[in-house]
């Protein structure tokens, strides 16, 4: 256990060797010594150092093709992992284990803004902390549609809105941090109040929040029945019930979500023509308002963007909905311990 003891690599090669056999899973000797451009010899010294630290276990045989079959060396079965991703209305913890596959998880609702996100030192183990976008763009990075990329933006659409930007494989935070906070960006010179104080923000037209205001305004006057029999019967309407009225044909829940979708594809366009990425991935707990969002703000995004930046220029929805935030915590995580050298440990 990784938190037993801080056992840790000693050296950048040891990190190195870690890091291959969590994103690539067992291989052979051989073919880390190919991958990482070390002679065996070195390879098989720092494996073995790795094997009595506990932190790699190199009994394994791969599968047999014929022949005998190879020694592999993989990450060691009690390796552990946490993730953990609170959001504005929900915590997700999962724990991992070497290659960042989830072996268990729990989800619970909670208001951020009531109850302060207390860390304690007591957990006796390293913990990062980072905001929810960067660490959902982190989970695509290492298990999601941008695995093949390596400049990619993940925006997220949820109780807030916010993009993570990679680079190069690398996160681009910004010197404060507030690399991304694409929610604050004007879309309209005027429009409804933000929380920021200012008004016409991107989030105040289409964030969680936005769609059950503006939902509940259309239920409460009549303007959706589909909205206002929602509200009857379960008392309260969120982006979902949008999402479902607009599927079904409620022309005012697809005039919502087309509005919001078409602001959005606005702001995405300007980051496609200033950024040039690979790829774009939609998630957050409001992307999956159907079809008509992705088809609109690609729409945008294809129309208002220079050619050159969208000529081949995927823009999906995340297909890690529900797992993207934890297994990102977990590769955040990861990466500190197994990039840091003993020497360098606190
Ligand atoms: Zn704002």
């Amino acid at each position: 256990l990784l938190c037993d003891g801080y056992a840790r690599a000693e050296n950048p090669y040891q990190a190195h060797l870690l890091k291959v056999l969590r994103d690539r899973g067992s291989l052979s000797r051989a073919a880390m010594s190919e991958t990482i451009g070390l002679s065996r010899t070195k390879v098989s010294v720092e494996l073995d150092r790795l094997a009595q630290l506990r932190l790699i276990n190199s009994g394994g045989l791969a599968p047999s093709l014929g022949g005998r079959r190879p020694a592999i060396v993989g990450t060691d079965p009690d390796v552990r992992f946490v993730g953990v991703d609170i959001g504005a209305t929900s915590v997700d913890v999962a724990v991992t284990d070497g290659e960042l596959r989830l072996l268990g998880r729990l989800s619970d609702s909670i208001n951020v803004r009531q109850e302060p996100d207390m860390l304690s030192q007591e957990l006796g183990c390293p913990v990062m902390v980072d905001n929810d976008v960067n660490i959902m763009a982190l989970g695509e990075m290492h298990a999601g549609t941008a695995r093949s990329v390596e400049d990619f933006l993940f925006i997220k659409l949820g109780t807030s809105i916010g993009c993570g930007i990679v680079l190069q494989g690398q996160l681009h935070r910004g010197p404060s941090g507030s690399a991304g906070d694409i929610g604050h960006l004007q879309v309209e010179n005027l429009g409804p109040a933000c929380a920021c104080g200012n008004v016409g923000c991107l989030e105040a037209f289409f964030s969680g929040a936005a769609l059950e205001r503006d939902a509940l305004q259309a239920a409460r006057s009549g303007q959706s029945p589909a909205l206002a029999d929602r509200l009857e019967s379960t008392g309260f309407l969120t982006a979902v019930d949008v999402g479902v009225a607009a599927s079904s044909g409620d022309p005012v829940a697809v005039a919502l979500v087309r509005d919001g979708a078409r602001r959005l594809g606005q702001v995405i366009a300007a980051l496609v023509s200033f950024i040039n990425p690979a790829l774009v991935v939609i998630g957050g707990g409001v992307a999956n308002l159907g079809h008509s969002l992705l088809a609109e703000v690609r729409s945008v995004v294809y129309q208002r963007s220079l050619p050159l930046a969208t000529g081949n220029l995927p823009i999906v929805l995340s297909g890690l909905p529900t797992q993207g935030g934890v297994i990102g915590g977990a590769r955040l995580i990861s990466d500190a311990v197994l990039c840091a050298p003993r020497s360098a440990a606190p």
